[in-house]
């Protein structure tokens, strides 16, 4: 059926519904019989396909090859090949938990996609309801408004002014205006999607108005079905820090082979003077080095962890009503410098109420208010819809004139939606004596502007001057009050104007009065804000209401100091854009802005080298949102055309959040620094070791030794500083800046110097076994040697994972303890001793049994490394004051 080509009461019937919309019972039916509605998801990578992925890493595939060659020399040479088998355990246990943590990491964020999806307007059981857009079935009545995606295929069956973007299906960028009308066919075989003035479809967006529309095709069977078959699977991008590490490894890996070559020729250069000569066992000995290199150079479970921790973080936020829609940004919002924020429902707590008139007339004013609104009240008297609007009614309802009676009374019979360019709102009713007559309400300076007369003793009257400024500075005491004020107005027409734009409609009109309501300031943003100065992170209010009353609301939140720090959109159009530059500190509250004023304001802090957060929820408000660094959301009151584009959710609305949020941010990106830092600390290490014990011509530590620490032992305390809390000082440092690469602060020195303590001590431990198995101090292989210095090594790694909770400082002043740490040192030490006194696994590890007395030395090194940062922390904190 061509729904477009049919009239509305024919198109419900054969969808088998009707204006009061499906019964829950019935709707269920219709979805077990249609299934959901969404597109079908591209296919997902199997757990092997995955697993192979894991293996395609030249890492990897050097350590297979390395395993393989041990694995062929063992049996020549008649001896058990453990070292091939524990090195391909390592791979593959590796392997395993690379694809369980990146499908619980997929799962983190599939889950938050969950929390953001996307939500419909219906009309079931004769009521107005919320439902998933998933569950929505052919037959549904939606009901769409600006900023709505559309979420299925439907013909409109109420349109006011609504205008959709169908770009994404026609390429056409310009919104249709849609119209309930039965289209003909004038001739042509059909009407091109283009045309069809009477649908509208998923993948589009309303950008006007509002309408309802009848379902007539979800899922796979819309148009947009049709032309994606399958929806690719959203890619998540890596995070910039996730790029650098990818840069990081390659450079790793260069160095790597740099080293080789030294050892390679050093090598030689030994055998041509002790004439061993170079035979096949000097090139697998020289192999199995370069394998010790490239495994001690490379941090195999950087990676990971770096993963890990980021989607751990993620829900973290999630659980905090902070929902993160790109990775990326988990990043970017530890160095936020400037949060702009909307007042209404983000600074302030959206539930209105009128607490003072003015003008001559009270009850008309209400009535007029109430009409020209769609809240409406339910069962218990209670008004529901756009809080602003649902104050008016419940106004109107006090004072005895309840919207459905007055509805009755003057059913709407035309209007010029609300939209937040024009501040206004008109509609138009037909009164029982058959008169037409159109109120409007909107920002007092806007209605007022258009007003030539005022209601006064029951008529009405030429505005003069003077009654026009006695307004005006009524308006502005309200404002001052912090009330949120809204002006009245009406006008008679003969009949029904056929021209409803607003332009027509908004002229000539007669004043009726002012109402100003009350709207909190949430509690918590007072703190909030107190917190953001601390942080060095500027909050600004953006907002489209009165200067007055947004200069009242910033000052009891702290955010400005007086009104010479407000400035209105008005006046921001008279800046130039270099002049601006120079003034855009100047101010922290702009009033009755445009949404392109919001561009402008992210705009201007960028140029200043800012990074900025901008909350938005109308439909006008994706390009700020776009422009921003981080775009916020509203989860609440957003519109769907907003939180697609965002990068950031609020699911409570709140400014508060957006601030833990930083502050989650920043501790994320402190804790991958430290796993950072450790993990590259102890890669330092074992590769200058190797390459120290290389030059002197023996083996300190096989390939298996440096794999087992850096993919076993290593990742559990590199997780567990991950998940550190926050250090006390979080939010009073300054923000942290965005250009700043992976070895800032000094990190670069600390990994070096760091890494030098820890190869000293291993290689002390090396040569004390040394001289406990032999009695002589040489530089030869060592069994004892050997495994004291692994040992150590592995223990030292430990150990100086405490100290890296916290990068400067002092462990014992921690004011609580990180159980997770505990618990890694706890399976570190357990597995090390493990293949160290467990006899066959001693014996695949080529380990020697050591005796009490070795085992303390080795242990004593370890420690060592406590109070050696505790005084390298100490001597770093006096050289920064
Ligand atoms: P914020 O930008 O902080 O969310 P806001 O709600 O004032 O604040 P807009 O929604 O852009 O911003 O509204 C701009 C102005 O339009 C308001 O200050 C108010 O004067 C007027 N206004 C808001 N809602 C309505 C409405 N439903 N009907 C008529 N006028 C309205």
């Amino acid at each position: 059926m061509k729904e477009y080509l049919t009239n509305v009461e024919e198109v419900l019937q054969e969808q088998k519904s009707n204006e009061e919309g499906l019964s829950t019972q019935e709707a269920e039916k219709r979805l077990q019989q249609y299934g959901a509605n969404k597109l079908k998801e591209g296919k997902k990578v199997s757990v092997f396909q995955r697993f192979l992925g894991e293996l395609a890493n030249p890492m990897i595939i050097i350590l297979i090859v390395a395993a393989v060659i041990s694995g062929i020399t063992s049996v020549l040479e008649g001896e058990p090949f453990a070292e091939a088998i524990i090195i391909m355990i390592v791979v593959i246990i590796n392997a395993v938990l690379g694809v369980v943590q990146e499908s619980k990491a997929e799962k983190a964020i599939e889950a938050l996609q969950e929390i953001a999806a996307a939500t419909s307007n219906v009309i079931r059981d004769g009521k107005q309801a919320s439902i998933r857009s998933e569950e929505l079935v052919p037959g549904d009545i939606v009901m769409l408004e600006a900023g709505d995606a559309v979420p299925a295929d439907a013909r409109i069956i109420e349109s006011a002014s609504m205008k959709i973007e169908e770009a994404a299906l026609t390429g056409e960028s310009v919104p249709v205006n849609k119209i309930c009308k039965v289209l003909n066919l004038d001739g042509a075989k059909d009407v091109p999607l283009g045309d069809r003035k009477n649908m509208c479809y998923m993948g589009s967006t309303v950008v006007y108005g509002r309408g309802r529309a009848v379902v007539t095709a979800t899922g796979m069977d819309t148009e947009m079905g049709k032309i994606a078959d399958a929806l690719s699977n959203a890619k998540d991008d890596e995070t910039p820090l996730q790029i650098k590490l990818n840069q990081l490894s390659k450079v790793l890996s260069i160095l790597v082979l740099i080293i080789c070559v030294v050892i390679f020729a050093v090598s030689l250069i030994r055998a041509q003077v002790t004439g061993t000569g170079i035979n096949g066992e000097f090139a697998l000995d020289t192999f199995m080095i370069a394998v010790s290199l490239a495994v001690a150079a490379i941090p195999e479970g950087l990676a990971a962890v770096v993963t890990i921790v980021l989607s751990m973080g993620v829900t973290k936020m999630s659980a905090k009503n902070a929902v993160i829609r790109k990775l990326t940004a988990v990043e970017t919002l530890g160095c936020t410098q400037i949060i702009c924020s909307d007042k209404t429902g983000t600074l302030t707590q959206n539930k209105m109420t009128v607490v003072h008139h003015s003008g001559s007339d009270e009850k008309r004013l209400a009535m007029a208010m109430a009409l020209c609104s769609d809240a409406n009240l339910d069962d218990e008297n209670n008004a529901v819809g756009e809080p602003t609007e649902a104050a008016l009614v419940n106004d109107a309802y006090k004072l005895g004139l309840p919207k459905s009676e007055l509805m009755e009374e003057y059913p709407r019979v035309g209007e010029a939606p609300f939209d937040s360019m024009r501040k206004m709102m008109s509609t138009i009713h037909r009164t029982s004596d058959g008169e037409i007559i159109q109120f409007t309400k909107g920002a007092p300076d806007e209605v007022l502007k258009r007003c030539t007369k005022f209601w006064s003793d029951g008529q009405e009257k030429p505005l003069d001057d003077k009654t026009r400024e006695e307004i005006i500075s009524q308006n502005r005491e309200m404002a001052g009050q912090a009330l949120r004020v809204l002006c009245g107005a009406q006008r008679s027409w003969d009949s029904i104007p056929d021209n409803q734009e607003p332009g027509n409609l908004e002229e000539e009109l007669c004043y009726l009065g002012l109402s100003g309501m009350i709207d909190p300031v949430r509690p918590e943003v007072q703190d909030a804000v107190k917190e953001c100065r601390e942080a060095g992170i500027r909050p600004i209010m953006i907002t489209g209401d009165h200067k007055d009353t947004a200069v009242a609301i910033a000052e009891q939140l702290g955010i400005i100091e007086d009104a010479s720090q407000a400035i209105t959109g008005a006046q921001l159009d008279e800046i130039s854009d270099e002049d601006f530059f120079t003034e855009i500190e100047n101010y922290s509250v702009y009033a009755r802005v445009q949404p392109e004023h919001k561009v402008r304001i992210v705009k201007g802090w960028k140029k200043k080298g800012m990074i900025v957060a901008m909350t938005g929820d109308g439909v006008n408000d994706a390009p700020s949102i776009k422009s921003a660094d981080i775009g916020v959301g509203m989860g609440i009151t957003g519109t769907d055309v907003t939180k697609n584009v965002a990068d950031m959710v609020l699911a409570d609305d709140n400014f508060a959040t957006i601030v833990s949020a930083v502050e989650e941010g920043r501790r994320i990106y402190d804790n991958i620094r430290k796993a950072i830092q450790f993990l590259l600390a102890s890669n330092m290490a074992e590769v200058l070791a190797v390459f120290f014990a290389t030059l002197m011509g023996f083996q300190i530590l096989k390939p298996v030794h440096l794999l087992w620490i850096n993919l076993i032992t290593d990742a559990f305390p590199a997780l567990a500083l991950g998940m550190e809390r926050a250090e006390s000082d979080i939010m009073k440092r300054e923000p942290r800046n965005s250009r700043d690469g992976i070895f800032a602060g000094g990190m670069g020195f600390d990994i070096g110097f760091q890494g030098a303590i820890v190869t000293i001590l291993t290689l002390g431990s090396y040569f004390i076994g040394h001289y406990i198995e032999s009695g002589v101090w040489e530089i030869t292989d060592s069994a004892d040697g050997m495994t004291m210095a692994f040992l150590t090594l592995s223990m030292v790694e430990i150990f100086h994972s405490f100290n890296m909770r916290s990068r400067r400082g002092s462990i014992f002043t921690m004011n609580y303890h990180n159980k997770w740490l505990w618990g890694a040192m706890l399976l570190s030490f357990v597995l090390t001793t493990g293949v160290i006194e467990i006899p066959a696994l001693a014996k695949a590890f080529s380990f020697q049994p050591i005796d009490w007395n070795e085992y303390l030395i080795a242990m004593g090194l370890a420690i060592a490394i406590i109070p050696i940062m505790e005084i390298t922390k100490a001597i770093q904190r006096k050289l920064k004051k």
